[in-house]
């Protein structure tokens, strides 16, 4: 049987926007994934508050923003499990719960991929998945460096899918929420409608 590609995307999604759908959509796209998961991040309690929101409410946005595609799913694996959430971690979670029919893509920005060297137990992470590097222009993949540190590991296991820009992050949608500033067509409509009726960010 052929396995199953499963893109994961890893974020705090405080809360999810365009410019994750459209990477998550483009990879997906690329690269013929199956599905793509995105796993919201367990935030620490004590950075909980005014700026990171509940999980539940990150959690549902993320369901909200990703219903109409066949291909997401949200998964809360990650707000379930207690302390810090390493992604070797989460890796071996989601294999535990998928069976080894699955092939995972763990995607992430490429200058986050250039840092790969300072990430827990990476090594071991390698093996476990792919790495997807999500290319925006400006940030290059450091290529002969990665294969420098890690080998075979790296091309095998680094790839890299050019994804088209969108100037937005979750930062400037809590400011301009704050703000009383519009955030329409920078989030699904749905999450903006969840945003307002919770009084998310104010
Ligand atoms: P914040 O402003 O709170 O840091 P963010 O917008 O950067 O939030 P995260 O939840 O931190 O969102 O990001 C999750 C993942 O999505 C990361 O891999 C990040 O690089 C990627 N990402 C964030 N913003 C964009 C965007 N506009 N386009 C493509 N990918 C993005
Ligand atoms: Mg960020």
């Amino acid at each position: 049987m052929r396995k199953q590609c499963v893109g994961i995307m890893g974020g705090t999604f405080d809360p999810i926007h365009l410019g994750h759908l459209l990477t998550a959509e483009a990879v997906r796209d690329a690269l013929g994934l199956d599905e793509i998961l995105f796993v919201p991040a367990a935030v620490p309690p004590h950075k909980q508050g005014k700026d990171i929101v509940l999980p539940e409410h990150r959690l549902r946005m993320a369901v909200l923003a990703t219903a109409a595609n066949p291909h997401f799913r949200v998964s809360d694996i990650e707000l379930h499990r207690q302390g810090p959430s390493y992604t070797v971690d989460t890796m071996d979670a989601l294999k535990a719960q998928r069976g080894e029919q699955s092939e995972f893509y763990f995607i992430t920005g490429a200058d986050a991929i250039n840092e790969l060297a300072t990430w827990h137990d990476v090594r071991e992470l390698l093996q476990k998945c792919h790495f997807i590097a999500a290319t925006r222009q400006g940030t290059a993949l450091a290529r002969e460096e990665l294969y420098r540190q890690f080998g075979e590991l790296a091309r095998e296991h680094i790839h890299e899918v050019m994804t088209p820009e969108l100037e937005i992050s979750s930062t400037e949608i809590r400011q301009r929420v704050r703000k009383g500033a519009s955030i329409r067509y920078m989030v699904p409509d749905a999450v903006a409608d969840y945003i307002y009726k919770e009084g998310l960010y104010l």
